[in-house]
């Protein structure tokens, strides 16, 4: 049977660039494979069902949850995000590592149910970067964007209930980063048979 892969948890303020870093990481990794989330809220421009999330309405949601098909589960300005179990844990039965894209209420609940996972918090340089960045992306209303401001400085407080902080200065040296975390954990004693004759 194959190694079990390893559970990788992103989070981090909305505008901080998780989704660049992990759609990065993805086209560089080969054994790496992202979680698609369900949701609720409705899809953005350029969005795709089955690719960028599973978009469900209410109903369908709820039905998800309690039939107990949710890793985790939250809500989160006012949607309701979920991840599938089913998909994470046939990934990671095969070998491959599952990086998920989550907030920091779905990080804490896998951090009780998954204390191996390894739990990476990306920050942006600045806040006043991070406004700069969301304010940019032009795809929330200025209500949404200052809400959005206004829960990144809150989340910020819970960095360290995370093993590792990204500064997102560059994607491309955060990247390099995440990579290095990754190598680093596959490195520690606890997730490899030693044998040493
Ligand atoms: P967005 O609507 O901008 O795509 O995502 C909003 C927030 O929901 C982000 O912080 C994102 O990481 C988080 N999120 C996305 N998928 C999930 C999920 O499956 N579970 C939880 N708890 N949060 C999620």
């Amino acid at each position: 049977m194959a190694k079990k892969g390893l559970l990788i948890v992103i989070s981090g303020p909305s505008g901080a660039g998780k989704g660049t870093i992990c759609k990065q990481l993805l086209a560089e990794e080969s054994q790496l494979r992202y979680s698609i989330s369900a949701t609720t809220r409705p899809p953005r421009k350029g969005e795709t069902n089955g690719k960028d999330y599973i978009f469900l309405d209410e109903e369908q949601f709820m039905k998800m949850r309690d039939r107990g098909e949710f890793l985790e589960w939250a809500e989160v300005y006012g949607n309701f995000y979920g991840t599938p179990k089913k998909n994470v844990e046939e990934q990671l039965n095969q070998g491959y590592d599952v990086i998920l894209e989550i907030d920091i209420q779905g990080a804490l609940q896998i951090k009780r149910k998954f204390p191996e996972g390894v739990f990476i918090f990306i920050v942006p340089p600045s806040l006043e970067e991070l406004e700069s960045r969301i304010t940019k992306r032009g795809t929330d209303s200025q209500e949404v964007i200052a809400r959005r401001l206004n829960s990144a400085a809150k989340e910020l407080e819970y960095v360290c209930e995370y093993d590792y902080v990204v500064v997102n200065d560059e994607v491309d040296k955060a990247v390099q980063r995440v990579k290095a975390i990754i190598t680093a954990e596959k490195c520690r004693p606890h997730r490899r048979e030693i044998n040493i004759q």
